[in-house]
């Protein structure tokens, strides 16, 4: 479960995120939705303990910043940062050796390449793969520990449409597993078929939350709903 409780973050005097508050539960997929520059990327960093920030995030409970927060949290970051000179493999098991994984992960750890198409390429440096590989790595870094909660920054940016549709599957895993996760992403309709609930960003705030089960009887689409609340009534009667 990811909790904030009046979220706030400041860059110098601008407000980016201004008293943001939300939950999602566990075995839920929550997205993260709001024009360029409404402060999600700010919030995310906030979340994954990246940034300073006022008011409180636990993550399963715990603080954020905690070292039992960081255990349970898979980030998948925007931009993927590899290892130059750690081939796809030692990425994996630089990841087993700090997460203090049991005995076993070798078995998941090849699962989880071979779903992404990565096995292959498993002896390949970080500074060899394609942008595309490396947002695959990056996957399979975050979920090898088996995380209680995952960020997922603009997942589907770059990717192919075979690794697209593995990771719409896994995330449901994640989501059958009892896990929670947070999708920030401009692609509505990329996960249109998986949310149950939606904030929408605005200016820093949350300009509405959503429940796919409070809005399935509108039959609106994630897309119709973000334009109502972003560029008002007019905007949704025309969707
Ligand atoms: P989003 O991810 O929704 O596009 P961001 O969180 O990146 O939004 O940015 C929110 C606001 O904060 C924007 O107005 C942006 O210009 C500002 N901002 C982001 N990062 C910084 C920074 N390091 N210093 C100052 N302002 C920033």
């Amino acid at each position: 479960m990811f909790t904030l409780t009046s979220v706030t973050k400041q860059y110098g005097s601008f407000r980016a995120n201004d008293d943001i508050s939300l939950t999602v539960q566990d075995g839920q997929i929550a997205v993260l939705v709001g024009p360029n520059g409404a402060g999600k990327s700010t919030l995310i960093k906030c979340m994954a303990g990246l940034l300073r920030h006022r008011g409180q995030i636990t993550i399963d409970g715990y603080d954020n910043r905690s070292l039992e927060a960081k255990a349970r949290l898979g980030y998948i970051p925007e931009i993927p940062a590899p290892y130059e000179l750690l081939t796809v493999w030692e990425h994996l098991c630089f990841i087993a050796r700090a997460y203090r994984l049991e005995r076993g992960w070798e078995v998941r750890g090849r699962a989880l390449l071979e779903r992404l198409e990565l096995l292959d390429k498993k002896d390949k440096l970080g500074k060899e793969l394609s942008k595309g590989m490396q947002q695959k790595l990056s996957i399979a870094c975050a979920l090898l520990p088996q995380p209680k909660a995952v960020i997922f920054d603009e997942p589907l940016v770059g990717l192919d449409p075979h690794a697209i549709k593995e990771l719409k599957e896994m995330m449901v895993e994640l989501k059958q597993s009892g896990a929670s996760v947070l999708i920030s992403t401009h692609m509505l309709d990329s996960v249109e078929q998986l949310w149950d609930e939606a904030f929408i960003l605005m200016n820093g705030r949350i300009a509405a939350s959503l429940r796919r089960q409070d809005e399935s009887g509108a039959e609106k689409s994630l897309e119709e709903l973000f334009f109502r609340i972003t560029e008002g009534e007019r905007a949704g009667d025309l969707a």
